[in-house]
């Protein structure tokens, strides 16, 4: 923390502010602060009674953790949490619900069937192809070597 402008996340060799007490909030160094000491300080970060230093001060980076209690607990509170997870689910459940629930048997049941079908499909179709492939290029080779060779 800074003791020339008293903000923080700074040096006082780097801060290029006008300096501030930490005593009064005042535009003063704190060691030429008038305010006797006996008075109590004000802190320029929140305008509590105590010195602009001070690690307990509210706007203390360090204590902002803390202090933005409300989002925090909104969180953790379940009755919060419960209308957040609500939400999307009821969006997301009535649509799904409409495309999938008419025909639940046939959904659940034929997709393993689907994929072996699917796989069945497709490897007698990459057979075919392939021996195809290769009958076209037997036949080019056959076609083609006696030409070569004449
Ligand atoms: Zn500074
Ligand atoms: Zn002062
Ligand atoms: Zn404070």
């Amino acid at each position: 923390m800074c003791y020339r402008c008293q903000d923080y996340f700074h040096h006082s060799s780097r801060c290029t502010r006008s300096p501030r007490c930490m005593k009064c909030a005042g535009n003063h160094w704190s060691r030429d602060c008038p305010k006797p000491t006996d008075t109590p300080a004000t802190c320029l970060h929140c305008g509590g009674n105590h010195t602009a230093n001070y690690t307990g001060c509210p706007k203390n980076p360090l204590n902002r953790k803390s202090f933005p209690a409300a989002p925090t607990n909104a969180w953790s509170d379940p009755a919060a949490l419960a209308r957040i997870k609500e939400k999307p689910r009821q969006a997301s459940t009535s649509k799904t619900e409409i495309q999938f629930l008419p025909n639940p048997s046939t959904t659940s049941q034929n997709p393993p069937a689907n994929q072996e079908n699917f796989f069945l499909q497709m490897s007698n179709m990459m057979s075919t192809m392939m021996s195809s492939f290769f009958n076209q290029m037997a036949k080019f080779h056959q076609s083609n070597q006696p030409l070569h060779i004449q």
